[in-house]
């Protein structure tokens, strides 16, 4: 697989996958441009050398039947502000137009978001042809849909010879610092798994039993553990269809001499609000009509140190509904510690929206070792998983 510097660019039109999918207010305004900002040193590595460069990505999940319907807005999807934000960063003009137009004559083009076109997630391989049309070089720089096969981050990759694609700086550095988690060899080596459903992260716990010394659960999944020895979780977000699941991950953590920890406690409350009563109880002791809404203060004491006293460390998931104050603690508890480990000479890696977020917010962004920009891309890749973007790539 070619990375960029191996790439023959001179005067080439290059076509580049980013992911400039960024979260945005309900008036369509950025509210953070860190995923547009980690694509600029590829663009900028492209533009010294090639003649053309069209750039194009997806945004949010704009379903063609919810479009054609009227339901959802158009606009609220386009790429066109982003557009307009990479031109104010460049301080160069980016032309802006559909995917369907002919190539662009201009040095720097983003596409239409890619997702207006139902051929773009169903892999369709005649919208593949289509955006090939825009470049003789194909770089896939967008590490957060690499999990998928898609028309632009996968099928896209057999218009072109095995010269003539590769992967951009962003995904290499991405799949290097993975690596290094893999390889690790210092230990303590702790996970931090937390987020909402245990359904969507069973592949990776799984994987990471191996790899990790300590895996600490947080967020609504460690319920359905905690109900499946038979703790009291009250109303507690709860997959009962998991809970031999659970049970399973918490024999072969036995097995594989994996310190797996769930939270002694929990902060709890009636409601689903942060303006709810809330108290503290033991996690397998939560009344009726009570939910638990975030990892205690004993919890989150305890899988603070572990984290600290860790040589490697990987976090994805929040530990409660973080987004709302009253159960955002625990999150940031962690977020704290993970701080630490870099400090103290060791390897730090955040992963996902959420915890990404929390980091963020508590300002420590520079105090890990390494932010990963795909949250389920990053999961799938530590659980040995091949993404369809990179095998793609593959000569
Ligand atoms: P995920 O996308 O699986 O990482 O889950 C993230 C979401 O899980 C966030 O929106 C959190 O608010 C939510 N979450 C975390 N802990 C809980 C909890 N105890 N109860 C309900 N939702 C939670």
């Amino acid at each position: 697989m070619n990375h960029l510097q191996k790439l023959d660019l001179q005067d080439k039109r290059v076509v580049l996958r980013v992911d400039f999918n960024v979260p945005r207010d309900s008036a369509g305004h950025i509210t953070d441009d860190t995923r547009i900002q980690l694509a600029l040193p590829t663009i900028a590595y492209i533009r010294e050398r090639a003649s053309h460069l069209t750039l194009m990505s997806h945004l949010g999940r704009p379903q063609k039947k919810r479009l054609d319907s009227g339901e959802i807005d158009r606009e609220q999807f386009s790429l066109e502000g982003v557009a307009e934000h990479l031109a104010q960063l460049l301080d160069a003009p980016v032309t802006f137009q559909s995917y369907a137009d002919e190539p662009s004559m201009s040095k720097l083009t983003l596409l239409e978001n890619t997702r207006f076109e139902p051929g773009e997630e169903k892999g369709d391989e005649a919208f593949a042809k289509m955006l090939a049309r825009h470049g003789e070089v194909y770089v896939n720089d967008a590490f957060g849909t690499a999990h998928r096969r898609h028309a632009s981050t996968a099928v896209i990759a057999e218009e072109y010879a095995p010269e003539n694609r590769g992967i951009g700086l962003l995904m290499a550095e991405e799949l290097e610092q993975a690596q290094r988690l893999l390889d690790a060899d210092q230990h303590p080596i702790t996970a931090v798994i937390g987020g909402a459903k245990v359904s969507d992260k069973i592949g990776v716990i799984v994987s990471l039993l191996d790899l990790c010394d300590n895996l600490l659960i947080g967020g609504a999944m460690a319920y359905t553990f905690i109900k499946a020895q038979g703790g009291q979780v009250g109303t507690s977000l709860v997959e009962d269809d998991k809970l031999q699941m659970a049970l399973d991950v918490i024999a072969k953590a036995k097995q594989s001499g994996t310190s797996l920890h769930l939270p002694v406690d929990s902060v709890i409350a009636r409601e689903f609000s942060n303006d709810a009563e809330h108290k503290t109880t033991f996690s397998d002791d939560i009344p009726d009509g009570w939910m638990g809404l975030d990892i205690g203060s004993k919890a989150s004491d305890a899988y603070s140190h572990i984290v600290a006293d860790s040589k490697v460390v990987f976090w994805n998931g929040p530990m409660g509904v973080f987004e709302m104050p009253s159960y955002a603690q625990g999150t940031l508890a962690v977020a704290k510690a993970m701080a630490q480990v870099k400090e103290h000479g060791g390897f730090s890696m955040v992963g996902g929206g959420d915890s990404v977020a929390a980091i963020n917010a508590s300002g420590l962004a520079d105090e890990v070792s390494f932010i990963s920009s795909g949250g389920g891309a990053m999961l799938e890749f530590l659980e040995g998983k091949k993404l369809p973007g990179i095998a793609a790539l593959q000569d």
